[in-house]
């Protein structure tokens, strides 16, 4: 190779470089958006790769519930999860709670996040804190400090004395509605609403199976709702596995209290980095929803 080609060589990688440095982040201009496009309600892509347009903004105050964060601009959903988590508001007061508070829902127009989930992309996932709530006339300035409370202990291979009945039934009526596709919630809240669940038929412990142990998950649950209905373009995860996962969970919660030894040869750390993700890498019709009004 002549001294020229090098110098070309050498100059198409810095240019390269260069190019890939400037283009924004899908992040970056999600973002930045601050109100639900003007479209109807649809999800694009998938629960962690997507976009949502027509989100509606969760009121910030209701009879029933308050959302918090309110900085964070995140309350914005698919009008089925703003629906879905009004009702389960009303499910919380007949269990002796003043309502439910509200974390991060999605951004106006869904899509990656500058900061926290990789999830929470097409207006159908929710997090919604474990306190018991106890008044609904927080204040901005309370809705910003207050915190969350903490339903774990032994590292969330058990519920805490925080954990009460009221807990079992919200999460209960989540499951059981037929719009929500899965729960997450730390390990020893899901063996603990296994033993309280005495119902043995399988129909009656169907609800169970979409209670998913995940890590974190303490101080709120995560509920996820599945693509809407007629919802082209909307990407499902896979169901659950069959059955009520009483057992799988039974297994983590032991692997927390008596952690296996390390694997002998442990495999080698192939797993790619996760790249930021671009425009390029969602679905088209997200560019649509940035652009529209
Ligand atoms: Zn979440």
């Amino acid at each position: 190779m002549g001294f020229r080609h090098l110098i070309g060589a050498a100059l198409a990688v810095v240019c390269m470089a260069g190019t890939a440095s400037a283009e924004k982040l899908a992040k970056q201009y999600f973002g930045a958006q601050r109100d639900g496009s003007a479209q109807k309600a649809a999800a694009y892509g998938s629960y962690a790769k997507g976009c949502a347009a027509g989100l509606v903004q969760m009121p910030e105050t209701g009879p029933t519930w308050q959302s918090m964060r309110l900085s964070r601009n995140r309350n914005w959903g698919h009008p089925d999860l703003i629906d879905f988590s009004v009702k389960l508001s009303r499910v919380a007061v007949k269990q002796g709670w003043k309502g439910l508070y509200f974390g991060d829902f999605s951004q106006p127009r869904g899509g990656p996040m500058l900061t926290g989930h990789r999830s929470h992309q097409l207006g159908l996932d929710a997090d919604i804190w474990m306190n018991p709530v106890g008044r609904v006339n927080l204040n901005r300035n309370q809705r910003e400090n207050i915190s969350a409370i903490s339903m774990r202990r032994a590292g969330g291979a058990f519920v805490n004395d925080k954990w009460t009945r009221a807990h079992h039934e919200i999460l209960k009526a989540a499951a059981s509605d037929p719009r929500v596709a899965r729960i997450f919630v730390f390990p020893g809240a899901k063996v603990q609403m296994c033993k309280d669940e005495k119902a043995r038929s399988k129909r009656k412990r169907a609800w169970l199976r979409k209670i998913r142990p995940w890590w974190g998950h303490h101080y709120h649950f995560h509920v996820r709702l599945s693509c809407p209905k007629g919802s082209r373009g909307c990407v499902d995860q896979a169901p659950p596995p069959p059955g009520d996962g009483c057992a799988d969970a039974q297994q983590w919660v032991n692997n927390i209290l008596n952690p296996p030894p390390p694997p002998k040869n442990p495999p080698k750390a192939t797993a790619k980095k996760r790249g930021e993700l671009r425009l390029a890498d969602l679905p088209k019709a997200c560019v649509g929803v940035l652009n529209s009004k």
